[in-house]
């Protein structure tokens, strides 16, 4: 199958970027929104028979630069998986492109809910979501996004297409790996009755497309003035560290003020369900707090994000040296393969590493981002 044979190819002719503001793709690239997994398969089929590389990307939310792509990349975007779909009660089938909050508005308009999703607002797809890690505010009951999903359709860097289960060996690899292992086409999600429905009934075989949200309406709090940039920093640890934790962050924040806005400090407990916590979020096996520090980049200047990055370099140090902590490091600035390799730790990188070599044994997804391509 040669490219022109892949119908809906685009070509952008300009840069876009990510929600840190700080980076930016080539200024012209191709880009690819697949209907379906068939259409995944033909992407990647034809990418590995002619050497090419793949990008993913879904809204952008991540900050490190992932779902940019580099020269002699096509970008695959998720905007057109958007099929919500009632095929078995408790659960719901939804393509990866869907942001988790209109699938909320989805669910509650027939008595359901998520039992957990993102904080602030419509932001991270249902893929973009389990390339994190997956957590909010209703980690303190239901745990992280990783107990809540019961299974997920990837497409392979070889185009063969699997259902992974939870219990099987890589299923929880894919909490975190920011599409290293597969492009995510579908997850199975758990649900649960709305907070203002009594025993909702389950209309088995109803579907629906969810609405695509190109601009997701940005809330006051979170909108910037111009030349300011957001920034967060997510550190988690075993909840009895907390209170330590916060002190140490107070530490490092002292000689950042005034180049730093830090805002209220938030935590999110996620309770610990007895299943294992995915080895790319933390290896603690018990009840954990995310915390951290997030604000305003006061001004993007030079020294301003040299700064940002310094601070950045700090929060890393501090994460690595102490045995209980770890940073939300996949989905926040940090972009060098090095910095990776420092916050998973050797026994994990050098795990994910083989895992990769195994999933996609060409690079043809996201390369260069977390692994030095062989
Ligand atoms: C305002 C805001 C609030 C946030 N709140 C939370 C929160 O409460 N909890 C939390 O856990 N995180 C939170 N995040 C982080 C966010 O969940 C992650 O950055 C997430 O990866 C963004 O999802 P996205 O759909 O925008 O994906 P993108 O940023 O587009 O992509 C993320 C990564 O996943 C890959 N990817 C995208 N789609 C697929 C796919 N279908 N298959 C395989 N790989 C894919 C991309 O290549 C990239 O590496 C927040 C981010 C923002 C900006």
């Amino acid at each position: 199958m040669s490219q022109s044979a892949l119908p809906a190819v685009e070509q952008i002719t300009h840069p876009i970027g990510d929600f840190s503001g700080m980076r930016s793709s080539i200024g012209n690239f191709p880009q690819y929104a697949p209907h379906s997994a068939q259409d995944v398969i033909n992407v990647v089929k034809h990418a590995v028979q002619k050497n090419h590389k793949l990008r993913f990307r879904a809204q952008g939310h991540s900050l490190n630069g992932g779902s940019l792509p580099k020269p002699e990349e096509t970008l695959i975007v998720s905007h057109k998986l958007q099929q919500v779909r009632f095929k078995s009660p408790g659960t719901v089938c939804v393509g990866s492109g869907v942001v988790l909050w209109t699938l909320q508005d989805i669910l509650k308009r027939v008595g359901f809910a998520l039992p957990m999703y993102n904080d602030g607002y419509p932001g991270p797809t249902v893929g973009g979501y389990i390339g994190a890690g997956g957590i909010g505010p209703g980690s303190i009951e239901y745990g992280g996004f990783w107990n809540n999903v019961a299974s997920v359709k990837i497409v392979d860097g070889l185009g063969e297409l699997h259902e992974i289960h939870r219990g099987d060996e890589i299923f929880n690899w894919l909490f975190g790996s920011m599409g290293q292992l597969g492009y995510i086409v579908e997850a199975t999600l758990k649900i649960i009755p709305s907070a203002h429905s009594h025993q909702p009934r389950y209309a088995t075989g109803y579907q629906v497309t969810a609405p695509f949200l190109e601009k997701p309406v940005i809330p006051l709090e979170f909108q910037l003035q111009e030349n300011q940039g957001l920034f967060w920093f997510t550190l988690v640890c075993p909840t009895e560290h907390l209170e330590v934790a916060h002190s140490s962050l107070k530490t490092l924040e002292r000689s950042y003020h005034g180049v730093l806005q830090f805002q209220e400090r938030y935590s999110y407990q996620i309770k610990y369900l007895d299943e294992p916590t995915p080895p790319l979020f933390h290896p603690y096996q018990g009840d954990l707090v995310a915390t951290g520090a997030w604000g305003w980049l006061l001004e993007i200047s030079e020294q301003g994000l040299s700064r940002l990055l310094e601070f950045d370099d700090a929060f890393t140090e501090l994460t690595t040296t102490h045995p209980h902590y770890r940073r939300y490091i996949q989905s926040e600035l940090p972009n060098a393969i090095n910095d990776f390799r420092r916050c998973f730790g050797e026994e994990v990188y050098g795990k994910f590493e083989s895992l990769k070599n195994h999933w996609d044994p060409h690079h043809v997804f996201n390369a260069g981002s977390v692994f030095i391509q062989p």
